[in-house]
């Protein structure tokens, strides 16, 4: 009985308060109701608070949610776009998902890889599918990668603390042949486990553990996961992160798949998600993703469920979330439309995505379009552009891409980064890091349109690092100088 295997009840009831969990539905509404027809001027206190880089309470999110007044909502999405000035300046931050395996136990009604979905061809990757895929990646540009497990015995931890191991190890030839370029940080979507198992993740160089919990509503959960299923236990997922996090991941990424239920439910959901590690760690959540249903072959769930949401919708989840939770990342996929994408990016205040992105189990190294690969696919994506195009056109609207690691190299994780990304000081390290590594991609892997418009940006980064006070203060500047320079002759991995 893998159920019984899997499920630890004394790591679930160790973080209940009085056998609570943190989602008090009732009282979600109640707060919901209460700020509907917000008064003007609450609002814009709110918009202050938030301004100071400060995590708001499930009241005033709620009064951001009811902003219905269309000038009002403009101020929001201004104060949204300052405070991701604030923290994380004009950077984005790109990664590219691999999948390992579509082997699962579960059988979620909105997803292709239900066990109970015949039709998918089921495949776990080998050590050497997992080096040639990750040897694509990384031809691509890539440096991040998000690797993404199915919940089954054959892809458990040991399988999955291999394949990092195993994607770490690829190594490919820079074009000058001066340096080499890897995945430097390997994030991982996967099943919630127990504490001993994490530990493992943690020991084999994990950088984040994302767990998402698709519905925070919980009649709404029962009804999309059976409960004979591992993830029919709704509180065994509401709580992997915390259980990460006592296994020493301080890095941990919480969502919601947007569509299963009411959209300011789910924002609520996060939140309270957010203040209850907060509360029980002193550590929010490193980013907060907000993917949206897209159809998936073999699940009717995608164009039935009344609850789809809408771009509108969307544009105010992510600036809400941007306000509520101003330290975390704001992550949008390649499932969304390119031109909700780049909104959400240049307007709203998203800080990550990806591009060149590939479902398809063993997708990259065969070069698979969706359209080839559709019966190993999870659901559709809405944007198949090469991560040089989004990189370009980011780059037109003044957005730098960084594929800075360094953060968790040089120990800046978990209550650390946290504390230096609300008082500002991981945005200047980050700023310097971006710079570096988008040098890096415009020597290695940009065309040359990418190239023309990215020299251009890369000389604005540079005037605005030597004009800012922070860093002559710090002493950074001439060790920024060196590293540059040596990028720019070949040598790779430098960091501040
Ligand atoms: Fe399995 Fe995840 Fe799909 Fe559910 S959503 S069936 S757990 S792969």
């Amino acid at each position: 009985d893998w159920t019984a295997h899997v499920i630890k009840q004394a790591e679930i009831d160790k973080y209940l308060v009085d056998g609570k969990d943190f989602i008090d539905e009732e009282k979600i509404f109640e707060e919901i109701e209460k700020g509907k027809k917000p008064d003007k001027q609450r609002v814009r206190d709110i918009l202050q608070k938030s301004l100071e880089i400060k995590i708001l309470t499930p009241d005033e999110t709620a009064t951001l949610l009811n902003v219905e007044d269309p000038e009002l909502f403009h101020e929001m999405q201004e104060a949204a776009l300052e405070v991701k000035k604030r923290v994380y300046d004009n950077r984005i931050v790109f990664f590219a998902p691999l999948y390992l395996s579509n082997l699962c136990v579960n059988s979620c009604k909105y997803c292709g890889f239900r066990a109970e979905n015949k039709e998918e061809i089921r495949h776990v990757l080998s050590m050497d599918e997992v080096r040639e895929e990750t040897a694509a990646v990384i031809d691509e540009g890539h440096k991040r990668m998000i690797a993404v497990y199915g919940e089954h015995p054959m892809n458990g931890a040991d399988y999955i603390a291999e394949s990092i191991s195993t994607i770490y190890s690829v190594k490919r030839e820079t074009p000058t042949g001066n340096g080499f370029n890897n995945i430097r940080r390997v994030n991982v979507n996967a099943a919630p486990m127990e504490i001993a198992d994490l530990k493992k993740l943690w020991r084999a160089g994990i950088g984040t553990f994302q767990v998402f919990q698709e519905t925070y509503h919980r009649e709404r959960y029962a009804e999309l996961h059976p409960a004979n299923t591992v993830k029919g236990n709704y509180r065994w997922r509401l709580y992997a992160m915390h259980r990460a996090m006592e296994a020493g991941i301080d890095d941990v990424a919480i969502g919601a798949l947007f569509g299963l239920y009411d959209w300011k439910f789910e924002v609520m959901g996060l939140l309270h998600h957010a203040l209850d590690l907060e509360r029980q760690f002193g550590i929010g959540p490193h980013t907060v993703s907000f993917p949206r249903m897209q159809p998936a072959p073999g699940s009717f769930l995608s164009e039935n469920s009344p609850y789809l949401v809408s771009n509108d919708a969307m544009r105010r989840v992510v600036a809400v979330l941007r306000l509520a939770i101003p330290y975390s990342g704001l992550i949008v996929t390649a499932r969304e439309e390119p031109n909700l994408k780049r909104d959400l990016l240049t307007h709203f205040g998203c800080t990550q995505t990806d591009a060149s992105s590939k479902l398809g189990i063993g997708a990259y190294a065969k070069k698979l379009k969706q359209e080839e690969n559709i019966e190993k696919v999870q659901f559709m994506l809405g944007d198949q552009r090469s991560l040089d195009e989004v990189i370009r056109e980011l780059a037109n609207d003044g957005m730098i891409t960084s594929f800075c690691t360094a953060g968790y190299r040089c120990g800046r994780t978990g209550d650390k980064i946290m504390t230096l990304l609300e008082k500002g000081v991981e945005g200047k390290f980050c700023k310097l890091n971006a710079v570096l590594t988008f040098r890096e991609y415009l020597n290695d892997y940009a065309s040359p349109a990418t190239r023309e418009i990215g020299e251009k940006l890369i000389e604005q980064e540079l005037r605005e690092i030597e004009a800012t006070p922070f860093f002559s203060k710090n002493k950074l500047l001439p060790t920024f100088r060196s590293y540059y320079d040596r990028i720019a002759r070949g040598e790779r991995d430098l960091y501040m």
